[in-house]
């Protein structure tokens, strides 16, 4: 999974464009396409171009960080399904037209997988007998494919997309609450390192009832969720470091005390108990991004696919389980709504395609060759990922393209600068710069 550390442009494969596509409404949309990192291929369906991929396994990898640090184990499952499983659980009939179906050579009816628990559950009651076979947490990263009545706004609604989907296996519903809240706190934190305010709201339960269902929400305009709450959420530090999830009673604190403040999606508003609980001048009625849902369902599945347990006194009980999605090719758009301003992209340095841009601004010219291709070198040492801009094009072109493409820092090389012995370091978010030896850049970003 180890991505390459540094890429000369002058061999990458960057198709960016100077023109705003028509045919995107929003603004990642048109950001994604102008930066080259994707390719609509039909209606919601896309090709992943080198720099879009390349965000897609950053994103991929802090999802797999915080998912590995609870004790929740990676597997990969296919993306094509029987539809047998899912006449097992009553689903088959139930999804409708999302799900895309397929029969194969020999009749038989298969199906693009929209989501996976049936197949997990199935998986899971094989192998697993008794209780001392919970508590397991399994998710795997894989594509889904949903045929939504209208794809739109790029990757945000895509009929192909990319979703993180967990799921946890418990003996009792106490147990399944515990499972619950590391997936609760594991997502505080995999939104924040990716920049990100992801607040958790309220969501439907639907016919389970109970209040363990919460989506995350990223308040943004062009956001296909209505959302309300209390506007001291935003103030809240969400990236607790320090929360164990080996101490249930520390999680339970923590994530209720981040729950106890009024926030609800559509479906779950209540005006009169948002009038009633939230201060006027803190309430916030917004639009938002939904880039993840987690969920408790206890027995739902594993009721009807007849997946059980042996509890210590010998009595066969059904798993109580929950499911967890992020939505990691939706995020690529989410982040960039949420981190753009007028020039383009600003990446947050954990799903940067790069960290480092290196701009020659005299290609050709001995002095510079030597200057950025030492740096290129010193660079990729150091363990620092660097795209080395080193087409034979205008100055003007390249500041254009380093900045429409976000990464956070660049390192500006020039004739005269090399003369002097520097060159000039700026941030991408701020607009700062300075100018420095290539050590002392070296040093500040290594
Ligand atoms: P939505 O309300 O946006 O249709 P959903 O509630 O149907 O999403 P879930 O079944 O909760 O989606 O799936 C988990 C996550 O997968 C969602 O929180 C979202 O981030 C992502 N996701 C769902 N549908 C799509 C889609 N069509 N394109 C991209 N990402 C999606
Ligand atoms: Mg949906
Ligand atoms: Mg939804
Ligand atoms: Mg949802």
């Amino acid at each position: 999974m180890r991505l390459s550390p540094a890429v000369r442009l002058s061999e990458y494969f960057m198709p960016t464009l100077r023109e705003t596509p028509s045919e995107a409404e929003i603004v990642s949309h048109r950001l994604m396409l102008r930066a080259g990192m994707i390719r609509q291929e039909s209606a919601g369906i896309y090709s992943w171009l080198p720099m879009g991929y390349r965000v897609l396994r950053k994103i991929e990898q802090v999802v797999r960080d915080e998912m590995d640090r609870i004790g929740c184990h990676e597997v990969l499952m296919p993306t094509i399904q029987s539809a047998e499983l899912w006449r097992k659980s009553g689903r088959y009939d139930d999804y409708g037209k999302e799900m895309l179906r397929i029969t194969d050579r020999h009749d038989r009816d298969m199906l693009f997988g929209p989501t996976n628990e049936e197949m997990i559950t199935d998986i899971f009651a094989e192998h697993a007998k008794s209780y001392k076979d919970v508590p397991r947490m399994l998710y795997h990263i894989q594509w889904k494919f949903r045929d939504e009545v209208r794809p739109r706004f790029g990757v945000m609604r895509g009929r192909e997309f990319l979703m993180k989907d967990a799921y946890s296996f418990d003996l009792t519903p106490e147990d399944g609450r515990i499972s619950y809240n590391k997936q609760f706190v594991a997502y505080l934190r995999l939104y924040a390192r990716m920049g990100l305010q992801a607040i958790p709201m309220a969501a439907d339960t639907g016919p389970i009832g109970g209040d363990m269902s919460h989506e995350f929400i990223i308040l943004a305009e062009t956001g296909e969720s209505q959302v309300w709450c209390n506007s001291d959420l935003l103030e809240l530090d969400l990236l607790n470091a320090d929360i164990d999830h080996r101490d249930p009673a520390q999680m339970s604190d923590v994530i209720g005390k981040v729950t106890s403040y009024y926030a609800a999606t559509d479906e779950q508003h209540d005006e009169a108990k948002y009038q009633a609980e939230v201060p006027e001048d803190k309430r916030l009625s917004a639009r938002g991004i939904e880039v993840g849902h987690i969920f408790f369902f206890g027995t739902k599945y594993s009721e009807p696919m007849n997946a059980k347990l042996q509890t210590k006194d010998g009595e066969s009980v059904p798993v109580q389980m929950g499911s967890y999605g992020v939505g990691v090719s939706r995020l690529a758009g989410a982040i960039i709504e949420a981190c753009h301003d007028d020039n383009g992209i600003v990446w947050p340095e954990a799903v940067a395609p790069f960290k480092v841009g290196l701009i020659n601004l005299r290609v050709g010219d001995a002095a510079c060759d030597a200057a950025c291709e030492d740096l290129f070198a010193k660079l990729q040492a150091a363990g620092v990922d660097v795209m080395y801009d080193d087409r034979d094009e205008r100055a003007g072109v390249k500041f254009a393209d380093m900045d429409l493409i976000g990464l956070p820092w660049q390192i500006v090389v020039g004739p005269k600068g090399v003369a002097a012995g520097v060159v000039e370091l700026k941030s991408r978010k701020t607009g700062v710069k300075e100018e420095l030896s290539p050590e002392a850049a070296l040093a500040r970003l290594a």
